[in-house]
């Protein structure tokens, strides 16, 4: 064990060695220097990963190999969801995608997100079709609520052509419904009087979007108005985009949580998690779309980067294989040797091997390794805690609430210390006020803690050293405040995703702003 402990704490010491190496190069280049000190090809930009997973914010640098690769991701994952769903082709997809201004390195080389980098790119200006309801100034204007406005506008008034809903990570098809219900009688006015509202100043985000509205229609405004002021609002977005095939948007690790208010604002249609990407490389694609979210895999593609995998398996002891000899049932994280610059650059992904597609090996996304709660000798992981909230949502399924949001942290600024959840809750009638249910939440709260692992429920009891399991509700609309906090810190509005766990003081000082009420778990006992 202590050899195994040495073995690892060295391993780690040699990889952060590689990193720090790795960094200042990186910034030696962002000040000028020619980019072979890193990478054959020249280093035409650097990408700013979202910095929520994985908490810190990191520049990588990037060239063309990167944005050709999500072009062939992009029409790859098209060509794969019209082969199982027809007649997507023709249609068109309302999409949010969002970029802010970006800014560059002092060499003058751009530094942006992933996503924004290639929508600022001629990979993306150049598309063959514009498979889009918004036109391409409402996607680039820098303020996020112009855009999610004009995105939703532009979205109505070609309902009739529409297939599709998407968006990169879940958060943004649910923050976009959150923006509906408050904004649905301003834009039924604005398609009713063919005029967009005076607070959308961004001038060619607003001539573009005058263009689509054309004239007034006050048939479609009496459409729109008729299914949002109903009561219920489950299956809004198909009863508003009638045609809808599918929804499109990564639904895996911390955007799992989404998928039960997905379902109930669409119908049930299918909800398609289409690939495993990120800013230091493309992974691979589902090639079963149509499979439940809860079953996806990601078919890696061997041409994306070099990839080798450092095995996470229990016990394991840092070996390493490349692609072709992962074994079926284990768990990797992937390290990276891509065409920019990164050799063996940890992920701090953990992915488990679920079979393969040809020869090439099929990935179900498990958890970010570095995201989880520990109060004492337990560690709860991601995916723990993504189990556990299935269970906790059964028993919400019963009362008149959807959880909109959540997200956790362990305190230990007492003892004993002890897990708190964070959560954003809606009542499932949008005239209804959220009335809590104190036997309904403290439910909640046992449920949760009777699914973890058996360490904790060993060691949770009455005196033990973890206290009881804790929900603090929060106002509706502070998941946003959180992303506003973290885009505000540099995160990218098109890749945001709410992390599953928080350790910044500043990012728990927004969620405890709005605390509405606590619920504590009353087990007593052993659990
Ligand atoms: P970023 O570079 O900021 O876009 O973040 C990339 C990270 O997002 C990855 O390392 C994963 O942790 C996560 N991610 C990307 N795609 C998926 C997916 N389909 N399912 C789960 N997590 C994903």
């Amino acid at each position: 064990m202590a050899n195994l402990n040495q073995k690892q704490a060295s391993q780690s010491h040699n990889m952060r060695l590689v990193l720090d190496c790795l960094l200042c190069y990186i910034q030696r280049i962002a000040n000028g220097e020619p980019s072979d000190i890193i990478s054959g090809k020249p280093i035409t930009g650097f990408l700013l990963s979202s910095g929520t997973s994985g908490g810190k914010l990191k520049i990588l640098p990037a060239n063309n190999k990167f944005f050709e690769d999500m072009a062939f991701i992009f029409a790859l994952r098209s060509v794969i969801i019209s082969k199982h769903i027809e007649g997507v082709q023709k249609g068109k997809a309302v999409m949010f995608y969002f970029t802010k201004a970006p800014s560059t390195t002092p060499s003058g080389l751009p530094v942006c997100p992933a996503i924004m980098s290639y929508l600022l790119s001629d990979n993306f200006k150049n598309r063959p079709a514009n498979c889009f309801t918004s036109p391409d100034e409402v996607t680039s204007c820098p303020d996020n609520k112009q855009a999610m406005y004009c995105h939703l506008l532009c979205g109505l008034v070609k309902r009739d052509e529409v297939v599709s809903v998407a968006a990169v990570f879940a958060f943004s098809l649910v923050g976009a419904i959150n923006f509906l219900e408050n904004y649905w009688t301003e834009i039924c006015s604005n398609i009713r009087s063919g005029h967009v509202s005076e607070w959308i100043t961004d001038l060619s985000c607003r001539d573009a979007v005058t263009n689509i509205l054309g004239g007034g229609n006050s048939k479609l405004a009496d459409l729109i108005e008729e299914e949002c002021q109903k009561e219920s609002w489950k299956g809004i977005i198909t009863r508003l985009w009638h045609k809808t095939k599918y929804i499109q948007c990564a639904l895996t690790g911390q955007s799992a949580q989404y998928i039960p208010m997905l379902e109930f604002y669409s119908n049930n249609v299918p909800l398609i998690s289409p690939n495993y990407a990120s800013s230091e490389t493309m992974f691979g694609v589902n090639v079963n779309p149509l499979c439940k979210p809860q079953n996806v895999s990601y078919t890696f593609m061997p041409t994306m980067s070099y990839f080798v995998f450092l095995l996470a398996d229990e016990g394991s002891e840092g070996e390493i294989v490349d692609l072709a000899n992962v074994k079926i049932g284990s768990y990797y994280e992937p390290l990276i040797t891509n065409y920019s610059g990164l050799h063996r650059y940890r992920m701090g992904d953990i992915l488990q091997v679920s079979g393969f597609y040809n020869n090439s090996p099929q990935f179900r996304f498990v958890r970010r390794k570095n995201m989880v709660l520990s109060v004492n000798l337990e560690v709860t992981t991601e995916e723990d805690i993504l189990k556990a909230l299935n269970h906790a949502t059964l028993v919400l399924k019963n009362s008149d609430l959807l959880l909109m949001g959540l997200t956790s942290y362990s305190d230990i600024s007492t003892l004993p210390g002890h897990y708190v959840f964070y959560w954003e809750l809606k009542a499932k009638n949008i005239n209804d006020t959220v009335k809590l249910d104190n036997k309904v939440m403290v439910k909640c709260c046992c449920t949760m803690e009777e699914s973890f692992n058996e360490v904790y429920r060993k060691i949770r009891n009455r005196d033990g050293p973890i206290g009881a399991l804790e929900i603090r509700v929060v106002r509706q609309g502070t998941f946003n405040s959180l992303m506003e906090f973290f885009i505000s810190l540099g995160a990218s509005p098109s890749q945001y995703k709410t992390p599953m766990c928080i350790n910044s003081t500043e990012a728990l000082a927004v969620l405890e702003q709005n605390v509405l009420a606590r619920f504590l778990s009353d087990r007593s006992q052993p659990l």
